[in-house]
């Protein structure tokens, strides 16, 4: 992977975070809906007393400095529950409530003017066709806390967690068990209340304002979708990382195929540099060298059977070099390897050892036999119609390996060689096994 690609990654992980942090802390902290009631709110509302109960209690409301007065002349006496309250019906003209099932708690503006407090009622009526009827606002779900607002902080703030649905209600509902819990998902009204222990009397609360404040999304929700991102994130993250280790593994396998290719390419450029630096340049045959590794290879010297060797170094050649100039030697030269080579068998072995001096292996060769080739080459050599009809003869060293190191069997050679040319030369001298 490039480092540009890992800048990308880097980045983009850095961006999903910063999300993420920036989504918790909104949620925790900001990042609230509110649903406001006002003087100057369009919803519709108006003063409820207990006449509808049977009871005496008479009430209005009007609004004074920008704020609802809500009036009341509570009378305990035909009704048992006096009350008075401020209802505002939430319900739209297609006669649908307000979803505060995603808020979180109402903020209250309100106090009491008057010096009695007599406690709150704060109810959230919800309505669900499993348990209402439609224009019955006794069947509408009582969603209620009661509270003494001298008990609490300005602006008062009441969690719609802290609500309950009162038993007096339940009793004439038979709900099933999960309905029997607040619930907020239809609500058609909020209403403000006197507080069920008040007693005869004249009551003013004023409220100022009412806020319903939510978050958009619920807790559980939100980190669902961050989680699912994360997971996306990751998904395809680790989708990508696979393709990538399967591209890097083809790479590498063809790069390691290369670089064999490469070098069995360079092995046989090294063989072929081998073969020309052990050759011979001027006769095209073997060199010392060349020869001198044959030797010493344990594969040759060692597991070739009657390993034979024959020295032949040309007779006088100083003087054809002096009477006819180097180039002229040069030409008998390789003239010379090649009338050798041209009379020996494919398995023996051709090589400069220097000069005018050449030397010739013969595998699987018995001492007598190699002796004879010598002699057969000897005639050869002295025979061949050579250029200014020279007088061109060789000398021989001819001897067998035994168990012994390569060099000693080479200077055995060497010594019948010498010996050859001590004698009168143009002839073949056989070393004989020297003691073991
Ligand atoms: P003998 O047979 O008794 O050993 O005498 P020779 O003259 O052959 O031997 P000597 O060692 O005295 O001389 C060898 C000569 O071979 C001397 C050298 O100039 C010549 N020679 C060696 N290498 C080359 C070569 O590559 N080209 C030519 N033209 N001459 C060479
Ligand atoms: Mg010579
Ligand atoms: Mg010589």
């Amino acid at each position: 992977m490039t480092l540009q690609q890992e800048r990308q990654k880097a980045r983009l992980a850095a961006v999903l975070l910063l999300t993420t942090i920036i989504a918790i802390l909104l949620q925790a902290v900001g990042l609230r809906k509110t649903f406001v009631l006002d003087h100057q709110t369009s919803y519709v509302f108006n003063a409820i007393d207990d006449r509808a109960n049977g009871g005496e209690t008479t009430s209005s409301i009007s609004i004074v400095e920008d704020k609802f007065l809500l009036e009341c002349d509570i009378v305990k006496a035909t009704y048992q529950w006096p009350y008075c309250e401020i209802s505002f019906n939430l319900a739209d003209e297609e006669n649908r409530g307000v979803d505060f099932s995603k808020y979180e708690y109402i903020k209250l503006w309100l106090r009491y003017v008057t010096p009695t407090d007599t406690g709150i009622r704060v109810q959230l009526r919800n309505y669900d066709d499993l348990y209402s009827t439609a224009g019955d606002d006794t069947t509408y779900k009582y969603n209620l806390i009661e509270f003494y607002e001298r008990n609490t902080p300005y602006p008062i703030i009441v969690p719609l967690k802290s609500m309950h649905v009162p038993t007096w209600w339940l009793v004439s509902q038979e709900l099933p068990l999960d309905k029997i819990g607040t619930e907020f998902h239809d609500v058609r009204s909020l209403e403000i209340a006197t507080g069920s222990a008040i007693e005869s009397g004249h009551y003013k609360i004023e409220i100022e304002r009412i806020e319903v404040v939510g978050k958009y999304m619920s807790d559980r929700v939100l980190y669902l979708v961050l989680l699912c991102i994360w997971g996306l994130a990751a998904f395809v993250y680790l989708i990508f990382k696979a393709g990538y280790i399967k591209s890097e593994l083809k790479l590498s396998e063809r790069r390691q195929k290369e670089l064999e290719a490469l070098n069995r390419l360079l092995n046989v450029k090294s063989r072929k540099l081998e073969e020309k630096l052990s050759r011979d340049p001027l006769t095209g045959v073997l060199n010392r060298d060349g020869i001198a590794e044959l030797f010493n290879g344990t594969d040759y010297s060692q597991k070739v059977p009657k390993l034979s060797i024959m020295f032949i170094d040309i007779d006088h050649f100083k003087k054809i070099n002096d009477n006819y100039g180097h180039n002229f030697g040069d030409a008998v030269l390789v003239k010379f390897a090649q009338v050798l080579s041209e009379n020996t068998r494919e398995n023996d072995i051709l090589a400069r050892w220097g000069g005018e001096e050449f030397v010739l292996a013969c595998p699987n060769t018995e001492l007598s036999f190699a002796s004879q080739l010598a002699e057969k080459l000897r005639k050869c050599i002295e025979n061949y119609g050579w250029p200014h009809a020279l007088p061109l003869t060789a000398s021989f060293g001819v001897a067998q390996m035994q168990k012994e190191s390569p060099t000693d069997f080479i200077e055995r050679a060497d010594k019948a060689l010498y010996t050859a040319k001590a004698q009168g030369r143009n002839r073949v001298v056989v070393a004989g096994w020297s003691q073991l």
